[in-house]
């Protein structure tokens, strides 16, 4: 399986899986792109998979649709995406050119929020995980409570540290700057922000990250470091060392940053 991000918009991905003839893509806020990669390899659009409804995620689906008639459109129960032909919830799974996803619900940047993940007997584990995680950040509590982002992000938290997290956006520098802010004495960020500095200097991506990267220098998961929940409470009115308490006074002074 081959996978790969084509960019959209000014810092959207949408990541497209293919086994040389038929291609899935992830959140097509974009069809134009699509169509054009599609093209220039030679592929036939087999389906589309949704993590959320927000428009840089769904809006070029009607577009494929009409070259593509009839492919199946996996995403959230939401009404608001007419398209999605196959609505998932916890626990369920699909079949994607002919490997097992699993279905988690992972409210807070929106409530519909579902993410994909793929177990791998020998390689790294898949997850696309839309808006949840980013490389050293996570998505904006748009419809969900800081609670309900915690129980998400705790999810992911506990999948195997090879797992490849494939995120939705090029958020990583603008994360890293806030995350040496929070830990200033971090040095695995300090190396992180040297690495992404030079792909981004040659227009790599600098996603997919991996989950073990992510638990060294991702303040969103990092509630249990001593200078994370020391930080946080300088930035809280209400002082706490509960996990969830942390986790919200980042989110909350990230918003403000
Ligand atoms: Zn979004
Ligand atoms: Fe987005």
């Amino acid at each position: 399986m081959n996978i790969s991000p084509i960019p959209a918009f000014t810092d959207n991905y949408i990541w497209q899986l293919n086994d040389g003839e038929k291609a899935f893509v992830v959140d097509p806020g974009d069809a134009k792109p699509v169509i054009a990669f599609l093209d220039a390899e030679g592929l036939t659009l087999a389906g589309i998979l949704i993590t959320h409804h927000h428009w840089d995620h769904t809006g070029g689906i009607k577009d494929l649709l009409e070259l593509w008639p009839g492919i199946a459109v996996y995403g959230p129960h939401n009404d608001a995406i007419a398209e999605v032909t196959h609505p998932l919830k916890e626990g369920e799974h699909i079949q994607v050119l002919g490997e097992r996803f699993n279905i988690f619900e992972v409210p807070g940047h929106t409530l519909d929020h579902i993410a994909y993940y793929n177990e791998q007997e020998t390689d790294h584990d898949i997850l696309f995980c839309g808006d949840t995680l980013f490389s050293s950040g996570c998505g904006r509590l748009f419809e969900g409570t800081a609670s309900q982002m915690y129980d998400s992000l705790s999810k992911l938290k506990a999948l195997p540290a090879e797992t490849l997290v494939y995120c939705t956006h090029e958020y990583t520098q603008a994360n890293l700057a806030f995350a040496k802010a929070v830990e200033p004495n971090n040095a695995e960020i300090t190396s992180r922000i040297a690495s992404v500095e030079k792909l981004r200097a040659e227009n790599t991506p600098s996603v997919p990250t991996t989950l073990g990267l992510e638990l060294k220098v991702n303040p969103f998961l990092r509630w249990d470091a001593p200078e994370v929940i020391e930080q946080a409470n300088t930035q809280s009115e209400t002082p706490s060392n509960e996990p969830v308490e942390v986790f919200a006074a980042i989110r909350g002074w990230k918003d403000r940053f």
